[in-house]
Order: C-alpha cells, then structure tokens, then sequence
C-alpha cells in the first residue's frame, strides 16, 4: 500500500494529538507531536533558569538538548524524551503551557526542530500534528487536515482532561485564556504562523466525536492511497 505523510494542524486543544494517534496506530505509521518537541525545549529553558528573551542562552541550550521519543508497545503512545529522560507529564503543566507560545516564535527554535521533524518524515508514513506542519514542514504532505472548534469546546475539553489526571489546581477560565492567548500568539508570529494551507481539508469537530471525526479523516486519507 503507497505510503504517505499526514499533517493534521488547528489550533489549541482541537484533539489533532488524538486524531494522529488513531490514525497512526489504524495506519501502522509513526506518529509525531511536534508541539510536545516545542514543550520539550520549553521545559529545558524553564529548567535551565533561562530568560525567554535571552536568545543567546537560548541557542547555546539548543546545542546541548536532543529531543526524543521513546515508543511503548504497552499502549501504543510515544513519549516524549529530553536528553533521555522521559518529560511527558512535566511538559503539560501550565507553567509550559504559559510560556510555550514564546519559546516557539525564535526562529533559532523553530529551525532546529523543524529540521528534525523533515528528517522523520523524509521516508513517508507520518502523522504529525501541529501548527505550520502542512505550510512548512511537509509542505507536499499528501493529505492534510485542518481542525477547529469553539473555544469554549476547546476549553472544556482539556479542562475535563486535566481533572481527570488529578490536576484540581487550575480554573476553567484559566485553561480558556491560555488557549485564546495562545491562539492568538501563534496565530500572528512572523515565522511559520498558524494558518490553514490552501490545499488542507478543514474539519470543525465541534460537534463531531472521536469515532466520527477518526471515520472522516480515514475516507479523505483512503481515497489519497488508492487513487
Ligand atoms: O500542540 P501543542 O498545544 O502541544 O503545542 C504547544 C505549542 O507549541 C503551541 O501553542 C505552539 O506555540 C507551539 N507549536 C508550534 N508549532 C508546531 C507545534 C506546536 O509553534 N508545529
């Protein structure tokens, strides 16, 4: 079966991370969330007592980091490694999630990781999910997706997620301000800005449940392979 490579970008907490992974594991293709990539840098300036506004600390932090992922066959989920070490759970604290947008508007940063996700998919058979993934990184990806949904939807999705791994301290209204601020933030950035390619399918999954959007995506993503 001819292989392909998927983008699938959208704003914040628009379940691409969810779409990718079905489609990945249905597929047998690798699956890359590259914002966990910009979290995982994110993580390493915050550890590092590193100002965001310092780029040249920042692009000597570049030089010592390698970002990883580190796949389990237990539940099909690639985790997210820096320097080894796994970090999934350290970089989805608020604290990443409030200084994330910054981080990835350095070009130095966006270079680097870029890079290293066109070399992943350089021999097809990738899902990756982000923000300039069919703009920039797989620019001749041959399907790619575009998701949105309300900010409310949006909100209460990853609110709901975040109780339920037992994170009681933040506010719905926080998680709606960090998701709007963050739209906004990599919406406008001069570099690689959120935007839908001309030629992505936009999917708004508002309405629209897991299996429903997973079906959808599946008959775009079959009609590419066979025709
Ligand atoms: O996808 P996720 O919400 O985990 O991404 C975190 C942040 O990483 C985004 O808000 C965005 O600032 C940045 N990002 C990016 N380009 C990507 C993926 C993520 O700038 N391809």
């Amino acid at each position: 079966m001819k292989k392909i490579n998927i983008a699938i970008d959208g704003f914040s907490s628009c379940g691409k991370g969810t779409l990718a992974k079905a489609l990945s594991i249905h597929l047998n293709y690798i699956f890359v969330d590259s914002g966990a990539m910009y979290r995982a840098v994110t993580l390493a300036v915050i550890k590092n007592n590193i100002d965001y506004n310092n780029l040249e600390a920042i692009k000597n932090l570049l030089k010592n980091i390698n970002i990883s992922f580190e796949y389990s066959e237990d539940d099909g989920f690639y985790y997210t490694c820096l320097n080894g070490k796994q970090i999934e759970n350290e970089i989805r604290t608020m604290a990443v999630n409030q200084l994330v947008s910054q981080i990835s508007k350095i070009d130095e940063v966006r270079t680097f990781l870029v890079k290293q996700q066109q070399n992943i998919g350089q021999n097809k058979g990738v899902v990756m999910d982000g923000r300039d993934i069919g703009t920039v990184v797989f620019p001749d990806a041959e399907i790619k997706f575009f998701l949105t949904a309300e900010p409310k939807i949006r909100a209460q999705r990853r609110f709901d997620e975040m109780r339920s791994k037992g994170n009681t301290e933040v506010s719905f209204e926080e998680v709606l301000d960090n998701l709007k601020s963050r739209d906004r933030i990599d919406s406008s950035r001069e570099n690689s800005p959120l935007k839908k390619s001309d030629d992505a399918i936009e999917i708004n999954n508002s309405y629209l449940n897991k299996e429903e959007q997973f079906q959808l995506a599946l008959k775009y993503i079959f009609e590419e392979i066979n025709s």
